[in-house]
Order: C-alpha cells, then structure tokens, then sequence
C-alpha cells in the first residue's frame, strides 16, 4: 500500500501575502530534514502539504519522527493514499488500519470531502465504512463522543487518503522565516533552551561559545557541539563560531577588582557576541539568562551588560524557574549532556563575593585599566568556525 505523510502548517496560514514565502521556507526546511532518508516529493494544496516517499524502503516512521521537530509544521498524518472509489476506500481499510483497531476497544469514522464530485457524502461514507470496519473487527464498538481510535478519510483533488489521525508537531515558524540570531552558548542548561525557543520563533541559529583553555578542556567544548548536535534537531543547520577568551580573562583578573570580575567578563562577551554577529549576518544576539538565578543576573547586571550592546538581546527563559527550563531540556534532550560536570569560562575564577548591584560608573572605571580595542581585536583574528549541521546534512558547505 502506498503511504504519504501530510503536514499541517499552522500559524504561518494567518500570514496573509507572506504565506507562500511562509510555506516555501517550511518545505525547504523539511525537505533538508528527510534528505538522507532518500527520495521525497513535495507538494501543497488546500492548506497542506504533501511528502511523497519516492522510493520503496524509505523509514516512514524516522520520517515522521523528524518532521516532528520541524518547527511551522502543527500537525503531521501518515496516510495510506487510495483511489477516489468507495470500493477501494473499503478494501484498504481493515488492512491499513489492523494494527491500531486491533489495539483499540472504541473508534469513530470522520470523512471530510473537498472534492464535492465524490458521489457519496461524507455522513454516508462515515455510516458505511464504520459498518464494514465493526464487521472486519467485532470486538470494536462506535464511540462517537471519545473514541479511542479516529479513522479519518480524506477526499481530495487528486487522490483520497486514509489516516488514523493526527500527530502534533514541534508548532512556531519555519527556521529562517524570523532571520537570524546569534546565540551565546555555554555548556549549561539554560542557554540551549534559549536557542531552541527561538528557533521556534523562525530564527535561524549561529552559536557563539567562548574558550579559556587551558581553563577550559577540549571535553567542554565538545559537550557544547553535542547540544548544538540535539539543538539542531529542531532548528536545523547552526554554524558555530569558538572564541578564545583566556586572555581577556586574564587581564580582567589581574587589572580588576574582583568582585566586579563576573559583570566585566559579560560585557567583553556581549562586546565580541555582536561583531560576530554582525559578520555573520545576524540581527540579535540570545542568551540564557534568568532574572536572579545567578549574581550577574539581577536587574543592575543585566542592565550593565545591555549597555554594551546595540542590538536586541533576546533572553526567552528571563521569566522562568529553573524547573520550568529543565522540563524543556528533558524535553529536547539537551538535559542529560548539560549537567555533566565540564568546566565553562563562567566558572574559571568567579569570584568569591562577586557584586550583586554594579552601576556603570564603577564599571566603565574599573575597564579603564584594560586596553579593550586590542584584546577585542586580538580575539577577533583568532576565530575559529566550525560547522554543526545535525544529522541531515552533515558536511554540507553553508550558503
Ligand atoms: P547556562 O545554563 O546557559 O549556562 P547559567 O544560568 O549558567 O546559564 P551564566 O553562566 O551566568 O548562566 O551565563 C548566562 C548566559 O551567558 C548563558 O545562558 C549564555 O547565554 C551565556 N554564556 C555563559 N557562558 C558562556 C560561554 N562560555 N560561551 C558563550 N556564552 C556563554
Ligand atoms: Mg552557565
């Protein structure tokens, strides 16, 4: 039996004039997602969109799990697809739908009818197939209020399809369709969380994570890719931009008082973020920041640290609990690898009593002991680029 997945997109149908460019961006996104499983043709029309297997063997189901992450889409069915003929509508049925009526004890038929030239309507279709479904299945009964199973029969343009329902998708906006932001990257809990909640909002993601080897191991870099590796999951290819930090931490230790360490090192952060960003074609920069988690998080250091920056500083988790960001962690499984015991450049010579209320005017005093242009541009030159694509189009050059 021939299968095919349908997709549902959701709040990119109220966009007006720009859903075609909405839609476009969503099948190109989902199109890179399937890619290494083989051959899939795309199409749209009446508000869905189709993906067509177009080779025997291809794993549906992994299909159907990575379109399940693919942010825009709101819902996807995997349908068997059938002629516009009750006769062959009937004939499939029990086959295609054995195993999930086997499993159930109550079910319903919904037939939605769009090609109004189909000769049978949709009550009679209903009234028909649950008739012949009870009979190939008698341990089954009609529950038409809360029905375990929903067999859906869908008369369309150009064929008809048989599904089992719907399963929800990752909702938001195709990635790119918001353009993109930079994303501050630590090893920690927060701040793939950050990115992935913006990736949701249609932001195409390039992660920035500062090093301070031999502070910092190779090990804590390589657990930041492997959370950009689950990052991208969701929100496609990242490139990932390493920027060595030792240096400028260093001179902040030595030239600085202490407790203001942790507020100057954020600003030299924010700083180099946005010319990355800027290089990089970038219109914000995002952060994992929770008003009050941590001493440089309260309102005055948060303050501090914007006035460096110049672009909007998106901080999607400001307003939530740590338990609220770790349920979303678990969730994108991000969880398990940040909480492995790797250093990051945050926590190499935090101070014992750092300042929870700088002002400006004690910072912009206490910098003036650093020659910020040259380690700025010192840290510029020693960029390093790497590319994370996830699993689908490894190794592909970025446009
Ligand atoms: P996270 O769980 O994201 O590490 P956190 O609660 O530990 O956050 P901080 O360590 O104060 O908070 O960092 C605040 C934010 O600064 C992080 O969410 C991240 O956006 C950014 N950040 C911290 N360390 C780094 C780093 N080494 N490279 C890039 N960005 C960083
Ligand atoms: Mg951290």
């Amino acid at each position: 039996m021939k299968e095919i997945i349908l997709i549902k997109n959701g709040e990119i149908a109220l966009k007006g004039q720009n859903r075609s460019s909405f839609e476009a961006i969503l099948i190109k996104n989902a199109k890179r997602r399937l890619k290494s499983l083989g051959n899939f043709r795309f199409s749209k029309a009446q508000s869905t969109i189709y993906a067509e297997p177009l080779e025997e063997d291809i794993d549906l189901d992994e299909a159907v799990r990575r379109l399940g992450k693919v942010f825009g889409i709101v819902g996807l069915s995997r349908a068997c697809v059938v002629e516009k003929d009750y006769e062959d509508i009937r004939e499939k049925s029990a086959p295609y739908l054995r195993e999930v009526l086997e499993g159930a004890r109550t079910f319903k038929v919904e037939a939605k009818r769009s090609d109004k030239s189909f000769p049978m309507k949709s009550p009679e279709i209903c009234r028909e197939l649950g008739g012949h479904l009870l009979e190939q299945f008698p341990h089954l009964r009609v529950d038409v209020v809360r029905p375990d199973v929903v067999v859906y029969v869908e008369i369309r343009d150009f064929a008809a399809y048989l599904h089992a329902g719907q399963l929800a998708g990752a909702g938001g906006l195709p990635v790119g369709s918001s353009g993109r932001g930079a994303l501050l990257i630590s090893g920690g809990i927060d701040s793939p969380v950050a990115g992935y909640m913006m990736a949701k909002r249609g932001i195409e993601l390039t992660a920035i994570h500062f090093v301070s080897p031999p502070y910092t191991s190779e090990r804590a870099l390589l657990k930041v890719e492997q959370l950009l590796e689950k990052v991208s999951e969701y929100s496609g290819r990242i490139r990932f931009v390493v920027v060595p930090f030792t240096h400028i931490q260093e001179e902040i230790r030595d030239k600085c008082p202490e407790e203001l360490f942790t507020v100057i090192m954020r600003r030299y952060m924010m700083k180099l973020a946005q010319r990355i960003a800027e290089d990089n074609g970038c219109g914000a920069l995002i952060t994992g920041e929770s008003v009050a988690q941590v001493a440089s998080q309260t309102m005055q250091a948060i303050a501090c640290t914007d006035a460096v920056c110049h672009m909007p500083v998106f901080r999607p988790v400001i307003g939530m609990d740590k338990t609220e960001i770790v349920e979303i962690a678990r969730k994108i499984d991000t969880f398990e690898t940040s909480i492995l015991p790797y250093e990051d450049c945050c926590t190499v010579f935090t101070p014992r009593h750092p300042r929870t209320r700088p002002t400006l005017e004690l910072l912009e005093k206490a910098e003036q002991a650093l020659d910020e242009q040259a380690l700025l541009e010192e840290a510029m030159a020693s960029l390093e680029y790497k590319s994370i694509f996830g699993e689908y189009v490894s190794g592909a050059p970025l446009e």
